[in-house]
């Protein structure tokens, strides 16, 4: 293991984790503010940062099979959402590669 490198994000609105508050994701990176995790609502990014990703697995949601990996917070080891990396519905290809952050989990500091 090496020394845990953090990035910082530019812009104003950044969200956080709510843990530790490292930088998470960037508001611009939003794609859509309209998905559920398991926490309540979360959001769907095109990028995030300062993120450890868990094993891939084959997920049930509510939008079909999925396999996805769970993110965690590569500072203090929080779960903070998922990625999706394959989806199985041509509807729902749009998502692969992307990262769902469950809002619940994230900090919104100073906007
Ligand atoms: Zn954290």
């Amino acid at each position: 293991m090496g020394r845990l490198y953090i990035q910082n994000l530019i812009g104003e609105k950044i969200f956080k984790c709510k843990y530790c508050r490292v930088d998470s994701a960037s508001h611009d990176d939003i794609i859509s503010k309209d998905f559920r995790g398991r926490f309540g609502r979360a959001y769907l990014f095109k990028n995030a940062v300062n993120i450890s990703l868990g094993p891939s697995e084959n997920r049930n949601l509510t939008t079909g099979l999925h396999i996805v990996n769970d993110i965690y917070c590569s500072s203090c080891q929080q779960i903070l959402g998922w990625r999706y990396e394959k989806a199985y519905e041509e509807s729902e290809k749009y998502k692969e590669g992307l990262y769902i952050l469950e809002k619940e989990r994230m900090l919104k500091d100073g906007w």
